[in-house]
């Protein structure tokens, strides 16, 4: 028990933590019993969703959101109830998240008891989860543009082929390289060529509807992830990049376009089938004389 209590008051500003002190609300077994299911995921969604089962369990909880700097997660149906408190979670003196608890009735005094003990245990396993979490988010991240890269797609990429089995849909892969991008670097010099980047990042993100993904895979290739999409949309959008692309105040300036090879998952795609054929048809585009694209 001692071992237990130092976890929980670990040097912090807030009152000791005691089971003995606190009759009205979990007993030290549910205490104990609450403390390892928590300690059982660094996993954010997972955590998440183990707490929101502890929680219900001891009260009539509709809904739960947690909003911390990167994201905000949501569990449960917070729109028939109109109780919500909000508790931060603090560490070293700075909140690091909020969460929002959304209950059917308000909550008598046993109640709530439970749930700030409740709310005390999870402090660590969330900060841990959400340290976490930012670590694997920055990994993912391509840093110039701010879209995903190559980790991430490949990852993006694995999630879809898994759903697109499950649910027999499609998708489609775009794969794009800028034209005569080298000159921008050369005439302009290195942070111009950035600003070329970045620039073709957000024309990416503006082309793509919100369910699909941009990647940058590093210098100036690109990739987008087309959710439930076939040849036909895969063309909408690739003329889409290239209009948006042809009004860019940046990539105007320097006369920029780009090749786009596209292609649409078939069933026995391996990530690997699916990567080369876009890439054969990048590799046709650029043939035909770039600023176009071509199907395969
Ligand atoms: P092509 O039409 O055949 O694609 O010609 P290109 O000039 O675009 O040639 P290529 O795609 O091979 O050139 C990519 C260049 O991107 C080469 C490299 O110097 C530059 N590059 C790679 N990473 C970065 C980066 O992070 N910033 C900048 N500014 N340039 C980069
Ligand atoms: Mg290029």
């Amino acid at each position: 028990m001692e071992q237990f209590n130092q976890l929980y008051d670990n040097g912090t500003s807030e009152a000791l933590y005691s089971v003995d002190a606190q009759p009205a609300g979990l007993s030290q077994a549910e205490a104990h019993a609450t403390v390892q299911k928590l300690s059982s995921s660094i996993d954010l969604h997972r955590l998440a969703n183990i707490y929101f089962e502890q929680l219900k369990q001891k009260l009539h909880l509709d809904a739960m959101t947690i909003k911390f700097p990167m994201n905000s997660i949501t569990i449960g149906d917070s729109s028939l109830s109109s109780n919500q408190k909000s508790m931060d979670l603090v560490n070293n003196h700075q909140t690091f998240a909020t969460v929002y608890y959304t209950f059917r009735k308000s909550l008598n005094l046993r109640e709530s008891t439970i749930l700030n003990e409740l709310h005390r245990y999870f402090k660590y396993p969330l900060n841990n989860a959400v340290e976490h979490y930012s670590l694997k988010q920055m990994a993912l991240k391509d840093h110039l543009t701010s879209l995903g890269n190559r980790a991430s797609f490949e990852e993006a990429l694995h999630r879809q082929i898994s759903a697109c089995k499950r649910n027999s849909q499609t998708f489609g892969l775009l794969v794009i390289d800028m034209d005569k991008f080298k000159k921008v670097n050369d005439s302009y010099g290195h942070q111009e060529g950035d600003n070329v980047l970045m620039a073709m990042g957000d024309v990416l993100l503006h082309s793509i509807r919100d369910m699909d993904f941009a990647f940058r895979f590093g210098g100036d290739e690109f990739c987008c992830l087309l959710t439930d999409s076939d040849n036909r949309i895969n063309s909408i959008i690739a003329k889409r990049i290239q209009q948006l692309m042809s009004k860019n105040t940046i990539l105007n300036k320097h006369q920029i376009s780009c090749s786009i090879g596209c292609t649409t998952y078939l069933e026995a795609d391996t990530q690997k089938d699916l990567f080369n054929r876009a890439d054969k048809a990048l590799y046709l585009a650029k043939e035909s004389g770039r600023s176009c694209f071509r199907a395969a």
